[in-house]
C-alpha cells in the first residue's frame, strides 16, 4: 500500500482572550491508500481539529500536510477547495446541520457536483440517484427535505454527498455519535461495505472503541492535541502500551458479561486539562497511575518500533 496522506507534527492554535488554545499540537502519522486508520480520544483531545485542519476548513497553524506527496497549503483558498474536493471529502457528526434545510434531497447530492462540474449536465442527475440508492435511499426521497428524513437517513444523505465527488479519502468526523443507538450500526455497517466495495481509505474518528476497532486497520490515540501511542488495530487492543491507552480500553464495556466481571478496573480520572493550559512534562501526568516524578518535568518522544507501534511514555525511554 502507498501513502496516500501524510502529516508531519501538524499544529492548529486558535487564539482566545488573548490566550493560545493549543488544540492541536504536534500530531503526525501516514495513511495508506485502501486504509481504514482510526482516530479515538476522550473529547477536547484534537480529533475534530486534526480532521478539519486536514480538509482545509481551518488554518495550519505549523507542521506540514502531504496528498499523495504533494504539500497541502496552510491556508485553502476557493481553488483549493476545489482542487481537493475529488481527492478527500468529510462526514460531519451532526447530520441536520450541515445539510442546507432549504434544499431538497437531490439538491443537496448534487451541488458540489454541480459546482465543480464533476459530472456533464445531463448526467448529473442520474449519478444523484445512484449515489443516493447506494447509501441505502430509495431515490422516491429525492424531493424530500432534510427535516423530513430521520437521523441515519440524515446521515446517509451525507454520505451520499460526500461519495459523489469520487473522493479517494473520507474522513468521518464522530459519524454515529449524534445518532440513536439502534441506528449506529448500521451506519458504521454501510461504511465498512463502501469502504471495502469502492477500495477508500478512511479517516474514522470516534469515541466508541468498538467500533473504531471494527472498521479501522490502524489506529491513533489522541490526548490533549498529541498522539501517544499509535499501532495495528488489534495490537493496540489486546496489548495496550500507554497507560491513557489502557484507562480507554478499561472504561470501554464488552460484549461478554463474564469477561466484562472478570477484567481489572481502571478508572480514569479527573478531566482532560485545558488546551489553554498545557501542563509541563507529560500532558496525562495529571492523571496517570504510572506516573514518575521525572513526568512533570520531562516531555516524552513518540517513539517507535518498525512494526508501526509508537508509543509517547518515559516507561518505554
Ligand atoms: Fe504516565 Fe509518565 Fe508515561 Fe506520562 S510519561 S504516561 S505520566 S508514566
Amino acid at each position: 500500500m502507498t501513502e496516500l496522506l501524510t502529516v508531519h507534527e501538524l499544529k492548529t492554535h486558535f487564539t482566545a482572550r488573548g490566550k493560545t488554545v493549543r488544540a492541536l499540537d504536534g500530531v503526525s502519522f501516514a495513511l495508506r491508500d485502501k486504509e481504514v486508520l482510526g482516530v479515538v480520544g476522550e473529547s477536547g483531545s484534537g480529533k475534530s481539529t486534526l480532521a478539519r485542519t486536514i480538509i482545509g476548513l481551518l488554518d495550519k497553524t505549523a507542521g506540514a500536510v502531504a496528498w499523495r506527496g504533494g504539500a497541502l497549503p496552510r491556508r485553502y483558498r476557493r481553488k483549493d477547495f476545489q482542487r481537493y474536493a475529488g481527492a478527500m471529502q468529510m462526514i460531519f457528526q451532526d447530520p441536520l446541520g450541515s445539510l442546507n434545510p432549504r434544499m431538497t434531497a437531490r439538491e443537496i447530492v448534487a451541488e458540489g457536483a454541480r459546482l465543480l462540474q464533476h459530472y456533464p449536465r445531463d448526467q448529473l442527475y442520474a449519478e444523484v440517484d445512484k449515489y443516493l440508492v447506494l447509501v441505502g435511499l430509495s431515490t422516491h426521497a429525492a424531493e424530500r427535505y432534510p427535516h423530513e428524513f430521520s437521523g441515519g437517513q440524515r446521515q446517509r444523505l451525507g454520505i451520499a454527498r460526500a461519495l459523489i465527488m469520487q473522493p479517494d479519502l473520507l474522513i468521518c468526523d464522530e459519524p454515529v455519535s449524534a445518532l440513536d443507538v439502534s441506528v449506529q450500526a448500521q451506519i458504521v455497517n454501510l461504511l465498512a461495505e463502501l469502504q471495502r466495495d469502492m477500495g477508500l481509505s478512511m479517516l474514522f474518528i470516534a469515541h466508541d472503541l468498538s467500533m473504531v476497532r471494527y472498521l479501522s486497520d490502524r489506529i491513533i490515540v489522541m490526548y490533549l492535541g498529541t498522539t501517544v501511542e499509535e499501532g495495528p488495530t488489534e495490537q493496540v487492543f489486546s496489548k495496550p502500551l500507554h497507560p491513557y491507552t489502557e484507562m480507554l480500553l478499561a472504561a470501554s464495556p464488552e460484549p461478554d458479561p463474564v469477561f466484562e466481571r472478570q477484567r481489572p478496573k481502571l478508572l480514569l480520572h479527573g478531566e482532560i486539562p485545558s488546551p489553554l493550559n498545557i501542563p509541563r512534562g507529560c500532558r496525562f501526568a495529571t492523571r496517570c497511575p504510572k506516573a514518575m516524578p521525572r513526568c512533570e518535568r520531562q516531555e516524552p518522544a513518540l517513539l517507535g518500533d518498525d512494526g508501526g507501534r509508537r508509543v509517547r511514555c518515559l516507561l518505554y525511554e
